[in-house]
């Protein structure tokens, strides 16, 4: 039976067109495929309606408010569609999938989020190949997750990363393989694929207050440039540490201030500015300090996807012990447990 996909288009370069100052999110998307794209080529392509944001974004503009917009319109139109593509800018795309994928958890259907580092009125555009293969993605029933689907790689959405400014290969998943492949062949890796065990459960609350920072060491840092950032009103905070997990055990002003922010009620969690990897803090003493300081471990969690979880913990009024609790929890395949 012929699919029938949904595409919200948000902005990002994908639709760009060159201005004064630099690219800028441009609007009839659909003019420009259509442009590219023959009538006899677009009818092989699974039937799809696009709907175009009135707000176009460069994606450096995300707020919580977009990702409000995306999963409750996705959420309004799911019985009557098949399969979501998000064409959306690849900056802030790691985050936008990793929070949808919080926010329409145990979905049934894909969700695809794509783009291109090309727009598509230049020649050399990669935004065909990924909007066709976001669409194909899309149109498979076996996903039933959010994905990021570029440059020929299915990646779950909520382990990606932005790891390249300047290549087609914009993006990878470090610490969990490739979902799938588009070469010749389109090849997925059922194995690995997202299989929900409950019924969709869309929580679609997502506060527009900001609940939580990130803060990152750098040799040198003081206790008094952490305690002011640890200061501002957040609920809580990614710290960016070294290796597994480890953090200046040398300073003890530095690990005072952490212990009396986390006494103070507030929730730091610990991820490794490594690339890939995961955080032991008991690997080494440098690591069990922070553990003692109250910091929490959040283990392969990438960056993108722990802001967005623990934006989504507290926006659905989870108290500091209750998200921490979460935190080694996977709610949509965002950790290795
Ligand atoms: N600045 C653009 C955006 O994120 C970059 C892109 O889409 O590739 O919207």
């Amino acid at each position: 039976m012929s699919k029938k996909i949904y595409v919200a288009y948000t902005g990002g370069t994908i639709g760009m067109r060159p201005s004064d100052a630099g690219y800028a999110p441009g609007d009839n998307l659909m003019g420009l495929l259509e442009e590219k794209l023959p009538a006899d080529v677009m009818a092989s392509l699974p039937e799809f309606d696009l709907y175009e944001y009135p707000q176009l974004i460069d994606s450096s503009n995300i707020r919580p408010d977009n990702w409000k917009q995306i999963s409750s319109d996705i959420a309004s139109r799911y019985d009557d569609y098949d399969g979501f593509v998000v064409l959306h800018g690849t900056d802030t795309m790691a985050y936008s999938c990793s929070m949808t994928s919080f926010m329409l958890q145990n979905l049934q259907k894909p969700v695809i989020f794509s783009g291109s580092q090309i727009p598509l009125c230049e020649a050399r555009t990669d935004g065909l190949e990924n909007f066709v293969g976001a669409l194909t993605m899309a149109a498979d029933d076996r996903i039933k997750e959010v994905c990021l689907y570029f440059n020929g790689r299915l990646l779950r959405g909520n382990r990606s990363r932005k790891l390249n400014a300047y290549l087609f290969d914009a993006f990878d998943s470090p610490n969990y393989h490739w979902l799938g492949r588009a070469d010749i062949h389109v090849e997925l890796n059922e194995a690995l694929l997202w299989k929900p065990t409950a019924r969709e459960n869309f929580q679609l609350a997502c506060s527009s207050d900001t609940h939580v920072g990130i803060l990152q060491l750098f040799p040198g840092i003081t206790a008094q440039w952490m305690e002011s950032a640890l200061n501002q009103p957040m609920d809580a905070f990614i710290l960016r540490t070294y290796g597994t997990g480890n953090g200046p055990d040398g300073d003890q002003a530095l690990l005072d201030t952490f212990a009396k922010a986390t006494a103070n009620g507030k929730l730091i969690v610990n991820l490794t500015q490594c690339h890939r990897g995961t955080v032991h803090q008991g690997s080494y003493a440098a690591g069990s300090a922070l553990a003692r300081a109250g910091i929490v471990g959040g283990l392969d969690t990438t960056t993108e996807a722990m802001f967005c979880k623990l934006h989504h913990l507290y926006s659905l009024g989870m108290s500091t012990e209750e998200v921490k609790g979460m935190l080694s929890i996977s709610l949509a395949g965002e950790v290795s447990i």
